[in-house]
């Protein structure tokens, strides 16, 4: 049987500024995304047996339609007429309602590896197309690189220069759910978004863009994420800052030893999900 394992990286916001409410529902906004090297493991295998099957096995993350790398799957049969039997397992590393994109990633990737093994010879845009049907930061992971989202995050430019530099990512176990916090959020009428650099040359220049529109709207109800800060900073963290709609905290440090010492301690005291990941390029 073909099959292929690939790795789905989470992301993290250095910029999310939310522009404005659309008559769609949803909001226009400007972000820098990053993926990070925190991966879930997917495993995609062909088969005679019709139909698609997921086997996650996390809780709070359903097996069957209810999983959008189910969705991705079912979007591409359809689009081709194939009829295979598609059977994909994922290895949940990334945390679940966390602000760090698991979910898109997951169908980012079944979508590239469902393309390359049923050799649909579909192009990284009809993807990113068909990705942003299933959810909007699902084209940013097909588009695999550093950028700046616009729209709704469809609207991709490559921000070329990044340095290297490492995180480490708090997340207090806390699920937060996307739609609450767009839907707490008070908006600034004519609200523009600043002019956001496209040129990075060190871990100071990132720091200078660090900004997230929902993070009042997040802390308000879960305090802990700004001790998080607090403490990635007093722990030698050059900026820190929540990620997409949160509860999960980026640090950001120039070294990866740095990043490891920084981890031992908050992971000693604190009992939530602590990691060292690197940005990837
Ligand atoms: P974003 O930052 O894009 O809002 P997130 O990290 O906050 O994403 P996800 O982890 O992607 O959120 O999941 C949000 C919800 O989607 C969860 O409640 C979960 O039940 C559901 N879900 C469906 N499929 C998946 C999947 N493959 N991985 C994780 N969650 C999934």
């Amino acid at each position: 049987m073909k099959s292929l394992t690939l790795k789905a990286p989470a992301k993290v916001n250095y910029r999310l500024d939310v522009l404005r409410r659309r008559p769609d529902g949803y909001h226009d906004l400007r972000m820098i995304m990053q993926r990070i090297s925190l991966c879930d493991e997917i495993t995609i295998t062909l088969s005679d047996m019709p139909g698609i099957r997921v086997a996650c096995g996390r809780e709070g993350v359903p097996d069957g339609p209810g999983n959008i790398a189910w969705r991705a799957a079912d979007a591409l049969l359809k689009l081709s007429g194939r009829q295979s039997g598609i059977d994909i397992a994922i290895t949940k590393n990334i945390p679940v309602a966390a602000g760090l994109g698991g979910g898109s990633s997951d169908a980012a990737t079944v979508l590239l590896g469902v393309n390359e093994l049923l050799g649909l010879g579909l192009s990284t845009e009809r993807l990113m197309e068909i990705g942003v049907t299933l959810g909007a930061d699902v084209p940013f992971f097909v588009f695999g690189k550093t950028a700046l989202a616009e729209g709704i995050g469809e609207i991709l430019t490559p921000i070329e220069a990044v340095p290297p530099l490492w995180m480490v990512i708090v997340n207090p176990n806390i699920p937060v759910s996307t739609a609450w916090v767009y839907g707490s959020l008070r908006l600034t009428e004519g609200r523009i978004g600043d002019n956001i650099p496209r040129f990075f040359k060190g871990v100071a220049d990132v720091c200078a863009v660090l900004s997230n529109d929902l993070e009042t709207v997040t802390i308000s109800k879960h305090p802990v994420i700004g001790e998080i800060k607090e403490m990635l900073i007093a722990s030698g963290a050059s900026g820190a800052l929540m990620s997409g709609s949160g509860p999960t905290v980026f640090g950001l440090f120039p070294s990866e030893e740095g990043a490891l010492e920084a981890a031992r301690s908050i992971g000693e005291v604190s009992g939530w999900f602590v990691t060292v990941a690197r940005a990837l390029v």
